[in-house]
């Protein structure tokens, strides 16, 4: 009884949680792969449109260069693919047909991979993972300013600086911001235990941790479903493939660690000094991240961005799915930063290559705030005249003066994303309009409007048209209907088509690796998933308890609950955590407290033997037996419980059904 019971547990186990693996490179997608008239032509008009003669960001991307690795694989201590330095060498050639000419530029730029002199006491290591880390020179010691997503990438790129500069301890961690490209190499870098002992001070923006750990629970495996196709993580990197991912080259794929603060940043002006080095600090909280600050070296005349201003316009809303963000907060926070940093000579940031000089800083800080500030008031504008999400997407255009700025292109985010999102942030998706009160899901949609169409062969005729008069995107939505509607394989495959075509037209990353991955996806199927369940517990491993039951509030079947009432107890030995957890209706409520009346079953374990049972399928019975958890009560409720849970899918599909 007691091995099914735990084996019913097992069944909670997440799927998808977190932790990215890296994809099996394969050969490119079978198909035509040969750019079209009309994708060769927008590809001349953005060369003969883009003032490729500044080559200002490529100066700034180079200056200071000292070395890099010599070993391009940086793997885990098994020997599995972290990051290869070699991965983007293609980049090197001076263009590529199937990619966007800026979009290719953009790649040259974040390939570039090293130890690189900012001033004399901040160095940086770029290109070796999707972010920058940063190290400051204090008077015994480094202070590291974010770390980079993975424990081996960062520990790759503190072996360069000190087999550059001299080997120095880390003294303090500095984290910018809420997300993993910017804390999850720390144990890379530094001990828990001398974190602990008081030898390193980690100081992050205050609610740092809540953002870090909670930001992306509940709808995570969606989330990272939808990260594939933005981060075309499915895709070989080549020019047919992963170019860049906006922010940075790509994702690395291995071990990310969280070590909590042990100081926190709460207020603009707040001022320390770290083993000789002056820091004043600016609060934005809710701009690129919920918890997130700028970083000014006053001595110097140096300030650090965090990603509030990068080498792209940034995303208000990620495709990859998020709460969506503030334009007018991020807006505010940038005139502020003018206000305070203004003076500085060099402006360093979380992603990209640093800006020289105080007018390029000033200019560059300037028109990032006026691209956020135009989006969102013109948006706003538009909106107040009656024009919805897709009309105001559609004629939204920059400035000239704002929209000639490479930093102010949409290799991120875009301002037709962008749009949208600020119209989601005030009115969310329903355009008002009664017609589009209640759509229909896709399936019974496409059936109906290939029916109204004249049938199956009518719509591909038209579609064909479509494609050979370069109109991809009509083609792939009259496509999108019939796969939508019977998974036709020839509609698959010129739906397919159409997607590389506007694959290869794409300035914005984004925009290209989710083309791309959808033609991918259509051709060869969704695949197998790539969660690293190591990652996944890692992710959960700091969760408060509330949190770790609102992800099974999440997961209830109310159909295999349907009519039954569940009352239990947890209770996590070693952090004196309890949850009060209550099902009926079809709904699970818990509270943090003692339970108030008598339970069906009382689970009490440590932490870890608690996930490792609930969330990673570990066998209990044996912690029973050995007394290191305790169940008391009916074994089979707790049975119920993990009957009760439905696992989410992380390789739903996405372009078919
Ligand atoms: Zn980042």
């Amino acid at each position: 009884m007691k091995d099914r019971l735990l084996a019913g547990i097992g069944a909670l186990a997440l799927a998808g949680c977190a932790g990215l693996a890296e994809a099996p490179v394969t050969g490119v997608a079978a198909g035509a792969k040969t750019p079209s008239a009309f994708t060769r032509a927008i590809h001349d008009a953005v060369r003969a449109e883009r003032n490729f003669a500044d080559t200002r960001d490529f100066d700034f991307a180079a200056r200071g260069f000292i070395a890099t690795r010599k070993e391009p694989m940086i793997t885990t201590a098994s020997g599995q693919p972290v990051w290869n330095l070699a991965a983007f060498d293609f980049l090197q050639q001076a263009t590529s047909e199937t990619v966007n000419p800026s979009l290719w530029r953009q790649g040259q730029l974040m390939a570039k991979h090293g130890l690189f002199q900012v001033s004399d006491r901040i160095w940086q290591v770029r290109g070796f993972d999707l972010a920058n880390i940063t190290f400051v020179k204090g008077d015994q010691g480094w202070i590291v300013i974010d770390t980079l997503g993975s424990n081996e990438t960062a520990k790759a790129a503190l072996e360069l600086a000190n087999q550059h500069l001299g080997a120095r301890p880390v003294v303090a961690v500095i984290y910018t911001h809420s997300h993993t490209d910017h804390f999850g190499g720390t144990a890379g870098l530094v001990e828990l235990a001398d974190v602990r002992a008081g030898k390193v001070q980690v100081i992050a923006p205050e609610g740092f941790l809540e953002a870090a750990v909670g930001e992306n629970v509940i709808a995570g495996p969606a989330m990272q479903r939808r990260a594939m196709y933005q981060f075309g993580i499915p895709l070989p990197k080549g020019a047919d493939g992963l170019v860049n991912a906006g922010i940075g080259p790509g994702l690395s794929t291995g071990t990310s660690s969280l070590i909590p603060p042990t100081r926190e940043i709460g207020a603009t002006g707040e001022t320390l000094t770290i083993d000789g080095v002056k820091m004043v600090f600016q609060f934005t909280p809710g701009t690129e991240a919920p918890a997130e600050m700028n970083i000014h070296f006053p001595d110097w005349k140096i300030v650090d961005m965090a990603e509030n201003a990068n080498a792209t316009q940034h995303n208000i809303l990620t495709p990859r799915g998020a709460v969506v963000r503030d334009a007018k907060v991020w807006a505010e926070g940038l005139t502020e930063a003018l206000r305070l940093f203004g003076d500085s000579e060099i402006l360093i940031a979380s992603h990209g290559w640093p800006r020289f000089g105080n007018a390029e800083v000033r200019d560059y800080l300037g028109k990032h705030r006026d691209a956020y500030a135009y989006l969102h008031d013109q948006t706003v504008r538009l909106m107040n005249k009656g024009l919805n999400g897709d009309e105001i997407a559609a004629r939204l255009k920059l400035p000239p003066e704002l929209d000639r700025e490479w930093y102010d292109r949409p290799y991120y985010g875009s301002l037709s994303f962008n749009s949208r999102a600020v119209y989601q942030f005030y009115m969310g998706w329903y355009d008002a309009n009664p017609s589009n009160l209640a759509p229909m899901p896709p399936v019974d949609t496409g059936r109906r409007y290939v029916a109204a169409m004249g049938g199956a062969a009518r719509v591909k005729q038209m579609a064909r048209e479509a494609f050979d008069a370069g109109e991809y995107s009509w083609a792939a939505e009259l496509l999108n209907h019939l796969v939508m509607a019977d998974g036709d394989a020839e509609a698959k495959d010129l739906l397919a088509r159409s997607y590389d075509q506007l694959g290869w037209q794409a300035e914005p990353s984004t925009w290209r690796n989710i083309y791309l991955t959808g033609a991918k996806e259509l051709r060869e199927g969704v695949g197998a998933p790539r969660a690293n369940p190591a990652s996944q517990m890692a992710a959960l491993a700091n969760l408060p308890l509330g949190s770790l039951m609102d992800l099974l509030a999440v997961r209830l079947d109310p159909e295999k609950a349907a009519g039954q009432t569940l009352k239990l107890a947890f209770v996590l030995s070693d952090s004196d955590e309890r949850s009060y957890v209550s099902i009926a209706n079809g709904v699970l409520v818990h509270e943090e407290i003692l339970a108030p009346e008598p339970v069906d079953a009382t689970l009490t374990a440590s932490r870890a033997d608690f996930l490792g049972a609930v969330f990673g399928g570990q066998p209990l019975p044996p912690k029973i037996t050995s007394g290191a958890a305790k169940l008391e009560g009916s074994p089979q409720a707790l049975l119920k419980l993990g009957q009760w849970m439905d696992a989410p899918n992380p390789v739903f599909p996405i372009v078919t059904r």
